[in-house]
């Protein structure tokens, strides 16, 4: 088969859908790769890096999009992409297909095999081909709180852990999921007093058999919320109600009871967010102040550690693209159901009934 991967066109869209390492693999399987110059810059990796494995470099993405049975990318395609999907090309990335019915009627439109990374499932029920990025941001939710606590970004001048003879700062994480337990190993290994709020039983023991003594667990209800709030330097949302918008957890009057500097990481900005002071930023001005607050709602945190992020990705995703490059994708979706899960879109119609249905289209 030939796979190609075309440069990212998002504004401060680093990542890219092949690494060079990716496309050794796929190489060595017997495979022909095709790259547009320039697709893996923004991870360090340049087009002789790329041609060292054996890929072959072409000038424009035209070319990779005209030749390639699967292209393999990070982010939805956009308008002039989807123009170059052909009949019967393997699109695969992610596609994020609900809100968006433009993209869906091209994808449609274009006859092309659809498969989004969002839906591929594992065999615990979860979402493998997201949890990589919520990983990448829980880590990276304490960095930016560590970040917007110094005194020059409006934060209270407080050191995540603290020194000998004073006392580490307070770290609150509502919601212990993959994110919270990503940002809770974090503040914990940087030596704060880490308190991680769920209502989930099951992942309350989890998380308390996980960090012992270096993290406390509480029931997330409203007086135990307020109490962890108003004594946090640093709050984490991080919270998940699959399928719906975040809850907010974090009232306006609440802030009145927090100290002055302290900073509100909220993660779950892309769900809508769940303090109600929040408003999406971007990495280029990723704070504001509200009552004395700081807060920090930046809603692609990974693409500012492309490289890190991206190798995260490839991780999970190169798997099912040799299966796809090796099986074809009819034979690779029959053996594996939970990639089966992953296919949007397929000869003109959508084939996931929650994006049909969110569209209000058949399936
Ligand atoms: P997850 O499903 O693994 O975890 C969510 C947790 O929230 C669960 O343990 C659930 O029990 C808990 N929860 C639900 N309601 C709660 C409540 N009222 N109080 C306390 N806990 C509650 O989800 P995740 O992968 O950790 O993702 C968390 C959020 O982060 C999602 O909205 C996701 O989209 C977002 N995210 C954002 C970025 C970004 O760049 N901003 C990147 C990755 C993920």
């Amino acid at each position: 088969m030939i796979i190609g991967t075309v440069r990212e066109r998002k504004t401060h869209e680093y990542r890219v859908g092949l690494t060079p390492e990716s496309a050794r693999e796929l190489v060595l399987a017997g495979h022909e790769v095709l790259v547009e110059s320039g697709a893996g810059e923004g991870i360090g990796a340049d087009d002789r890096a790329y041609g060292a494995v054996g890929a072959q470099v072409v000038v424009t993405a035209e070319e990779v999009f005209a030749r390639a049975d699967m292209i393999v990318k990070v982010k939805e395609p956009d308008p002039e992409e989807r123009a170059m999907l052909r009949e019967g090309q393997i699109l695969y990335a992610y596609l994020h297909l609900a809100p968006d019915p433009d993209q869906a009627r091209d994808l449609m439109a274009s006859g092309a095999v659809c498969i989004a990374y969002e839906t591929v499932t594992d065999a615990a029920g979860g979402l493998p081909l997201l949890r990589p990025m919520s990983q990448v941001a829980g880590r990276m939710a304490i960095q930016a709180g560590a970040t917007a606590l110094q005194k020059e970004h409006g934060g209270r001048g407080v050191l995540l852990g603290g020194v000998p003879g004073v006392s580490p700062a307070k770290v609150a994480i509502l919601g212990g999921g993959v994110v919270g337990f990503n940002a809770a190993q974090m503040a914990a290994g940087l030596g704060a007093d880490v308190t991680i709020l769920d209502r989930s039983p099951e992942a309350l023991e989890r998380l308390a058999l996980h960090f012992e003594a270096r993290a406390k667990t509480r029931f997330s209800n409203q007086a135990n919320l307020a109490e962890s709030v108003a004594e946090a330097d640093l709050v984490i949302g991080a919270v998940l109600i699959p399928g719906a918008a975040a809850p907010r957890l974090v009232s306006r009057a609440m802030l009145g009871t927090m100290r002055r500097g302290a900073v509100l990481v909220d993660v779950a900005i892309d769900q809508g967010g769940c303090f109600e002071t929040s408003r999406p930023t971007t990495h280029a001005d990723p704070t504001f102040l509200v009552d004395g607050i700081v807060h920090y709602c930046v809603a692609n945190m990974p693409g500012a550690v492309a490289r890190t992020s991206t190798y995260a990705l490839n991780n999970v995703t190169l798997p099912h693209a040799l299966r796809i490059a090796n099986l074809g994708w009819k034979e690779a979706m029959r053996t594996d159901p939970h990639l089966l899960d992953g296919l949007n879109v397929w000869d003109g119609k959508i084939t996931y009934p929650a994006v049909a249905r969110a569209l209000g289209l058949p399936c």
